[in-house]
């Protein structure tokens, strides 16, 4: 048994086929300047001043959901990159080193050169070490903001001091981009940017409705648009659409898994290579992933563009990677009690410790707290040798049984 599909997805290959051959003849062409960005990282600013915006993150994560990750690392490993590190950076950069990539499909030949690089630490410190690389590689500026991480309260200091780094990138951008920051494109992109994170979270919500109109793995497919393409009225004629299909669907109780039974949330990275039989399994036992921590990572209700370089900076230090366990355990009994979830299921990245949240406790904590099933997988974002089928599949289906059995 599959999940049911969402008509929309189409419309959403197609946008993201038109930035990936725009990006491809930017760098190609010369006709527009282009940054490499980290997932988080300050994309309103870089728009805003006419590059087009590559996020690697999203193309390590196409690396995994093709499976030809695993092919790529052992090459990063060789150069003396460590195996235990983040397996998005040495699939992308085994990749690099191959000469190959899957947005071959969209007529790329190679991933777009970058003419500068720029990292947020807020998520992870690989993030910088993984942009050096290409930064030495094409002799490229790679500069960026190094954003707290493990913040309890975010308090102005905080925001402060990263909204005077942001600011403080302001020549250095200007001088790659050959044009000078213009304060009311600045504002119109981030303004665009909270619109297309409104609707994210408008469409993610949905799925607080029982049935669930889409589930988890939904998500990861159809949050491309938030990921890659913030800030441009594109993203937000496209979450509309999506959103249109899913209200229809709940009005017609229409659910992503037939005879949804119970619902869970996921907390972690997704196993990318795994997805689809991950979506088969839950769905065979009724059972829909209705939210999770990471597609809510790209809910950013700080930004404001009448306050652009702070918000921007707010919204950088509140992203729930980067806070406490604290914080982090307090959003996670929010959306447990917005969703009706039944159980939680962390996936515990072996490459990935900084969006792995079972390392210090916490799912026994939230047991106890919630007074509901939790279950730990052991994976990979990326590198499969990390996760085993059979292990899971049995976890899984005796996590499964608990529920039912009340
Ligand atoms: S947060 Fe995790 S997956 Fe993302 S770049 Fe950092 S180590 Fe890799």
């Amino acid at each position: 048994m599959a999940r049911k599909e969402l008509a929309a997805t189409g419309a959403m290959k197609e946008l993201m086929a038109t930035y990936f051959r725009d990006l491809g003849e930017a760098a190609e062409k010369h006709t527009a300047p282009v940054a490499w960005c980290t997932s988080v990282g300050p994309a309103e600013l870089l728009r805003a001043l006419g590059f087009r915006v590559y996020f690697p993150e999203n193309h390590g994560a196409l690396l995994g959901a093709t499976r030809r990750a695993n092919a790529y690392l052992p090459r990063t490993h060789a150069l003396g990159y460590s195996p235990d590190i983040c397996s998005y950076l040495c699939s992308d950069i085994g990749a690099y080193l191959a000469g190959e990539t899957p947005l071959d499909r969209f007529g790329l030949e190679r991933v777009p050169r970058a003419d500068v690089l720029v990292f947020n630490t807020n998520q992870c410190g690989e993030v910088r070490d993984w942009f050096e690389f290409y930064g030495r590689e094409w002799d490229v500026p790679v500069v960026g903001l190094v954003s707290p991480r493990s913040v309890g309260e975010v308090s102005p200091r905080i925001v402060d001091d990263v909204a005077g780094q942001l600011e403080d990138l302001v020549p250095a951008l200007e001088a790659v981009a050959g044009t000078a920051l213009d304060a009311g494109r600045l504002e119109r992109t981030v303004g665009l940017s909270r619109e297309c994170t409104d609707l994210w979270r408008e469409v993610l919500e949905t799925a607080a409705h029982r049935p669930a109109p889409m589930s988890f793995f939904d998500g990861c497919i159809q949050m491309g648009p938030a990921v890659v393409l913030r800030g441009t009225g594109e993203a937000c004629v496209y979450y509309r659409t999506l959103l249109a299909e899913l209200e229809e669907r709940n009005g017609a109780g229409v659910a992503a898994v037939e005879g949804e039974r119970f619902r869970l949330y996921w907390d972690g990275m997704p196993i990318w290579g795994k997805l689809r039989d991950l979506s088969n399994l839950f769905a065979r036992f009724h059972t829909s992933v209705v939210a999770s921590t990471y597609c809510n990572s790209w809910i950013f209700e700080a930004l404001d563009p009448a306050d652009p370089f702070r918000s921007m900076a707010r919204a950088s230090v509140e992203l729930f990677i980067a806070r406490a366990e604290g914080p982090k355990e307090c959003v996670i009994e929010a959306m447990a009690a917005r969703y009706g979830v039944d159980g939680i299921l962390f996936h515990d990245a072996r490459t990935c410790p900084h969006n792995s949240n079972t390392r210090y406790g916490m799912p026994g904590r939230l047991r106890r707290r919630l007074g509901i099933p939790v279950l730990t997988i052991d994976g990979d974002l990326n590198d499969l040798r990390c996760y085993s089928e059979e292990q899971s599949r049995t976890s899984i289906e005796g996590f499964i049984e608990q529920l039912a059995e009340g």
